[in-house]
């Protein structure tokens, strides 16, 4: 079947860094908003602004903006083989949304995957989760250390915090996820597509329960 996959989970749950290795082993784009929005304020675009006004508080940018920037991006010639979604949808208008664009382009979503982390879990992975600057590779100050401090093992980029892995950003991030995504656990059941898998595994484990569920 067709790879078009949505990966679902809270800040902290992994999914970044596992839609790398998916994309890579299926060889899709990894289509990412929260990627997306970053590079706009990378290239202080009106779109990156307007993404940061709300990124910086935790809060989701709204509806019509980041549905509109997926509806373009879904529209590429590399998406014809399948894609994967990481970090859209995020609300149920996202997700009644990309149903319609699913089917304009004729590629609908035929996996979605939930990758579980208890919340005790995702406080201690967000707040010392560092990132490349330059290619967004991630790190975690004592679990993902890199070979030099400070430096990208892929590139040599620097590693910074992002602005929005701080407590206070991700309580709000937190009650965004309850209260506007899970919602989407329910949507993806009816119809379903959603598997769920348990994001403490090791990630090599992890990513065979993935690819178990995508073969
Ligand atoms: P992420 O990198 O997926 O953790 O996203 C970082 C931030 O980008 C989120 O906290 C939101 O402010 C924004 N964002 C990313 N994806 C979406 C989305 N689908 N809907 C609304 N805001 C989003």
């Amino acid at each position: 079947m067709l790879k078009t996959i949505i990966l679902l989970g809270a800040p902290g749950a992994g999914k970044g860094t596992n839609a790398k290795r998916i994309t890579k082993e299926f060889n899709i784009p990894h289509i990412s908003t929260g990627d997306m929005f970053r590079e706009a304020l990378k290239n202080e675009t009106e779109l990156g602004k307007l993404a940061k006004s709300y990124m910086d508080k935790g809060l989701l940018v709204p509806d019509e903006v980041t549905i509109s920037l997926v509806k373009e991006r879904l529209a590429k010639d590399d998406c014809k083989d399948g894609f994967l979604l990481d970090g859209f949808p995020r609300t149920l208008h996202q997700a009644e949304e990309l149903e319609k664009i699913g089917e304009t382009i004729n590629r609908p979503i035929n996996y979605v995957i939930d990758i579980n982390v208890p919340e005790s879990v995702l406080k201690d992975r967000i707040c010392g989760r560092r990132v490349c600057k330059n290619c967004g590779a991630p790190y975690h100050v004592t679990n993902l250390k890199p070979k030099v401090e400070g430096v990208c093992d892929l590139c040599g980029g620097e590693l910074i915090q992002r602005k929005d892995d701080n407590e206070e950003a991700l309580k709000t991030r937190l009650d965004e996820y309850h209260r506007q995504t899970e919602p989407l656990i329910e949507f993806y059941s009816k119809k379903g597509i959603i598997h769920e898998v348990n994001g403490t595994k090791d990630l090599d484990e992890l990513m065979s329960d993935i690819k178990e569920i995508l073969k």
